[in-house]
Parts: C-alpha cells; sequence; structure tokens
C-alpha cells in the first residue's frame, strides 16, 4: 500500500473544518501575520528576525493551542462524539483553548486538572474555562498522572498538551508553506514537542528548526527525535532537515524564571514592543538573543520566531512574580 500524503490527508481536514465551523472561530482560519522584528542587537551582528503572530491569531485561543485542536474537532465530529476531554496543569492554555472551542463547537467537555487541592475559583483561567461550561475534575497527581479517570464512550480524549496526531498534522498548517523558504531556520519554544514535530514535518528542507526546549527533561529530545523517525516512515512526503536543540535557556524547569529572564523581557518588549511571557517565547527569544551575542549565529541568518502566544496564561505569572 503506498504511503499517505500529508497534503491530501491535511488537504480533507481543512475542507471538513471549515464546513460549518462557527463565526467565532473564523478567524483563526486565516494565516498569522509576520512582521519583521527590529531590535539592535540583531542589526549590530547583522541577523534579521521576524516574527508569526500566532499569538494575534484570535482574542481567545492562544497561538498554537488552536493549530493542535482544529482537527481534533474534526476527528471528534467524525466520529460523532459528543464530549471533548483532556488533561492540564491549572493555567493551562490547553484546556482554557479547548473550553473555548467545545462551547463553540458546541460540544460538552471536561477538564482534568492536575491538584485536588485546586478548585473552579483558583485561577480566571479556570473560572473562565467553568464558565464556558467545561466540566473540571481535580485530580490528585498520583491519579493525573495515571491518568486514572472514566470516560462515557461518547468523549474525544484529547491528551495533555493536544499532543496527538492530529495535534501534529494541524501543526504541519503553522507556518505558510511558501514562506518557510524564506528563512535559515525557524525558532519556537517546546514542551510537549508537539508543535515542533509538525513544523518540522511541514518545513523545506534547508531550513532548520531551532527548539528550546522550556522544562527540564532529559527523555524529551531523544523521544522527539523517534518520533521524528516514525513519522517518517509512516508518510511518503517527509523531508529531512536540521533540528537543533537549545537545551541551555529553561532557567531551572518549567514555569521557572530567573530575575534575569525577566529583565530580559522587559527590556526585549521595550524595545521591540513584542510581549513575551516568561513561560515559552521568553525563553525562545533569550535562548536566540545570547547565541547572537556569543557569535553563534552567523551574519546574514534569516530567522523567522514563532510567537505561540501564552499571554493568557501569564496573568497567573504576573500574580505569582508580583
Ligand atoms: C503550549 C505552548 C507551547 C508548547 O507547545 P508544544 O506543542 O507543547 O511543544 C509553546 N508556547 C505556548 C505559549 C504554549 O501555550
Amino acid at each position: 500500500m503506498e504511503a499517505p500524503l500529508f497534503s491530501s490527508l491535511i488537504h480533507d481536514l481543512e475542507t471538513e473544518l471549515r464546513q460549518d465551523l462557527p463565526s467565532s472561530l473564523m478567524p483563526l482560519l486565516r494565516a498569522p501575520d509576520i512582521q519583521p522584528l527590529p531590535f539592535p542587537l540583531f542589526a549590530r551582528h547583522r541577523v534579521t528576525v521576524d516574527v508569526l503572530r500566532c499569538d494575534e491569531l484570535h482574542p481567545v485561543i492562544s497561538g498554537n493551542k488552536w493549530f493542535k485542536l482544529k482537527f481534533n474537532l474534526v476527528q471528534a465530529r467524525r466520529l460523532g462524539m459528543t464530549r471533548l476531554a483532556s488533561f492540564g496543569g491549572a493555567w493551562s492554555n490547553h484546556l482554557h483553548a479547548l473550553a473555548f472551542c467545545a462551547r463553540q463547537m458546541g460540544l460538552s467537555c471536561t477538564g482534568f486538572v492536575r491538584g485536588d487541592e485546586l478548585g473552579v475559583d483558583a485561577n480566571p483561567m479556570l473560572q473562565e474555562a467553568a464558565e464556558w461550561g467545561m466540566s473540571l475534575q481535580f485530580l490528585t497527581r498520583q491519579a493525573y498522572r495515571e491518568r486514572r479517570v472514566t470516560l462515557d464512550p461518547q468523549t474525544w480524549l484529547v491528551p495533555e498538551g493536544g499532543d496527538n496526531e492530529q495535534g501534529v498534522l494541524g501543526c504541519m498548517t503553522l507556518i505558510p508553506a511558501p514562506l518557510a523558504a524564506d528563512y535559515d531556520a525557524v525558532l519556537l519554544p517546546v514542551g510537549t514537542g508537539c508543535t515542533a514535530l509538525g513544523v518540522r514535518l511541514a518545513l523545506p528542507e534547508p531550513t532548520a528548526l531551532w527548539g528550546v526546549p522550556v522544562l527540564r527533561a532529559e527523555t524529551l529530545q531523544r523521544d522527539w527525535m523517534a518520533r521524528l523517525q516514525q513519522w517518517s516512515a509512516r508518510w511518503s512526503e517527509q523531508q529531512g532537515g536540521t533540528v537543533e536543540w537549545w537545551t541551555d535557556c529553561h532557567h531551572g524547569g518549567y514555569g521557572k524564571v530567573s530575575p534575569a529572564l525577566l529583565s530580559f523581557i522587559r527590556d526585549f518588549g521595550d524595545n521591540t514592543g513584542l510581549a513575551l511571557e516568561p513561560v515559552y517565547g521568553g525563553k525562545a527569544m533569550w535562548g536566540l538573543c545570547n547565541r547572537i551575542r556569543h557569535h553563534a549565529i552567523p551574519a546574514g541568518s534569516r530567522v523567522l520566531f514563532v510567537h505561540t502566544g501564552g499571554l493568557q496564561g501569564a496573568r497567573g505569572f504576573q500574580s505569582i512574580t508580583g
């Protein structure tokens, strides 16, 4: 049997997605804007950086989360499911986006939240999700780890972070294809690695992928490379291409920050007008600036930075950090 083509599979999913999409989700169908990012450090080292504004696609749904969810919505409908469910932490951009999408699509939904000491009022992200009709179930850390939940058969379960086959396929559409070839490298923050996987599979071979893990995960890189190989073996259009992992940017782990990181983000925002949050995008941009400062990025390079959004989750961050 001939391997299926990504492009025809994705074309069919996109067509189905467009059928009966509520108008509140329509803005998400347009391609994200690309903007130049002028910053004195970049100019001094003759590195051109543009930013893909996934953060601006929609007032509620954060950047890359839509790309991971959209084909899950199609799949749920194909299977006649009436409920969506997923897992996440209390500040999860993913659960927040899922709750909004489910509401708009007229589906019920359940969010399994890590931490049985929490309640609906724990933070504004959860409050909003609950207002949109998400039923929240708070699990002990152990139950969460073991994914100890019962689901009725009408439920389409999306894994934590939206990291499944539909998520990867959706992320293959994140960078408008003809544009990607203009860049030597694409830079993006990595959580589960789902976004990075879809992006790498869709990038033209000469464009490198620079992934910045935002957490300490010793096995992430190895597991991710294995997944890339599995996808390549399964599909016929897979291209090769360079992947670099910048593992020195996590600042101690997921959600951890340093004063230097926070002041970098402030300074960068003041200089460029681009707001970044410290959990994802701030760490990726910090890594790039460090490398440029240390002459690790050749002069003349053209880099595309994917702004994955996350500023709504960062609301919590401000209340933690003051
Ligand atoms: C979830 C998220 C990511 C990480 O995406 P993965 O596909 O899990 O690697 C990056 N940036 C922001 C703002 C996010 O919310």
